[in-house]
């Protein structure tokens, strides 16, 4: 099993905190795989330092001095920066078959099943099933493959901007060809589909085994109050169990101690307080935490931002206030 391994990709330290966190995950429940992490130049000294106390590999990946096709991939597309980190995945050919994991992920059991598949299985998109997400698949690493993907996405860019679209558009016949590449969703359940489609979320969400906090705001974006071990800003809805954006926090507060320690000899806001801590754009700040993203904005900028699919699912666009306004409305 030494040859396989769960990777991951964070080019900032917002970033690094979810993969932190994703590793501990994958830990927390006895993986047998190794844990490999592609950083880029810009995460910080004390965050590599953590991100090596619980990866077995972390890789800088600098696709400006990497020379060869990246680099010139890269300069023809500067658009597709962070899609072409990740597409880097496929060059860690030291090992055989790896599973690639978004850094806004987070394991709740045992997934090294994940290596009985072949390249590509993915978990469909919730916003569009004939697609796959690519917060979470299964490949080989390849250097033939790597260069192939890159030749496809300097030629034909990417439908949405990012690697999912050109993920699909390169592994194009992942809907129809073989059913077992699809992976069950609760492979990749997307906190979107919490709210989309509730009663199925409460017929199987207890199932569910990595939880994607996909879009806009992430984790690492609330506030979390330690004394309370609530997350501000988070509507609190007994419907809705278990909670993941909990269960992110809880876990990062135990990896908290050893950020503190790595940023010892700086100025860095250990985030505890007496009202509670915060993930985001914590290095260097001083003061009391920020409240969380929920942002001032006309009812009209709300609605063109739901209509954009940048929902704020897990704050104020949580179910439990979609339902007071309606029953505003009722009554
Ligand atoms: N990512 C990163 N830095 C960025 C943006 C993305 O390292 O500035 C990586 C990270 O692993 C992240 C993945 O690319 O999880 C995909 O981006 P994101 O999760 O934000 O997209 P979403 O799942 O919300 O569509
Ligand atoms: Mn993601």
């Amino acid at each position: 099993m030494a040859d396989q391994a769960f990777v991951t990709l964070a080019t900032n330290d917002s970033y690094a905190k979810g993969a932190m966190v994703l590793a501990q995950s994958l830990r927390s429940h006895g993986t047998s795989r190794k844990l490999a992490a592609l950083i880029g130049p810009h995460v910080s000294e004390p965050s590599r330092a953590v991100l090596r106390k619980l990866y077995d590999e972390v890789r800088v990946v600098d696709l400006m001095d990497s020379g060869d096709d990246a680099h010139l991939a890269l300069m023809k597309r500067p658009d597709l920066g962070v899609t072409f980190t990740k597409l880097h995945c496929w060059t860690l050919t030291h090992y055989s078959k790896c599973v690639f994991m978004d850094a806004d992920t987070l394991v709740l059991c045992n997934i090294d099943d994940l290596f009985e598949r072949a390249e590509l299985s993915a978990a469909p998109d919730p916003g569009w099933p004939d697609c796959f997400n690519s917060g979470v698949f299964v490949f080989l690493p390849s250097i033939d493959t790597h260069r192939a993907l890159l030749n496809f996405c300097t030629e034909h860019g990417s439908f949405d901007g990012g690697d999912q679209g050109v993920l699909n558009g390169f592994f194009s016949n992942w809907a129809t060809a073989d059913i077992s590449k699809h992976l069950p969703f609760i492979y990749n359940l997307s906190s979107i589909a919490i709210y989309t489609y509730l009663p199925a979320f409460k017929q199987y969400g207890h199932q569910a085994k990595v939880v994607h906090f996909l879009g806009k705001v992430k984790p690492w974006d609330y506030v979390y109050d330690v004394s309370q071990r609530s997350v501000k800003g988070q509507a609190q809805d007994p419907e809705l169990q278990p909670n993941f954006l909990l269960q992110w926090w809880e876990i990062f507060s135990s990896i908290h101690p050893l950020l503190k320690e790595e940023y010892s000899d700086q100025p860095f806001n250990t985030g505890i307080t007496q009202e509670g801590f915060h993930g985001g754009a914590g290095c260097g700040a001083t003061g009391p935490p920020p409240m969380p993203p929920l942002p001032e904005m006309s009812s009209q900028e709300r609605k063109q931002r739901w209509e954009q699919g940048q929902v704020d699912y897990l704050g104020i666009d949580a179910f439990s206030n979609i339902e007071r306004k309606l029953d505003s409305f009722l009554n």
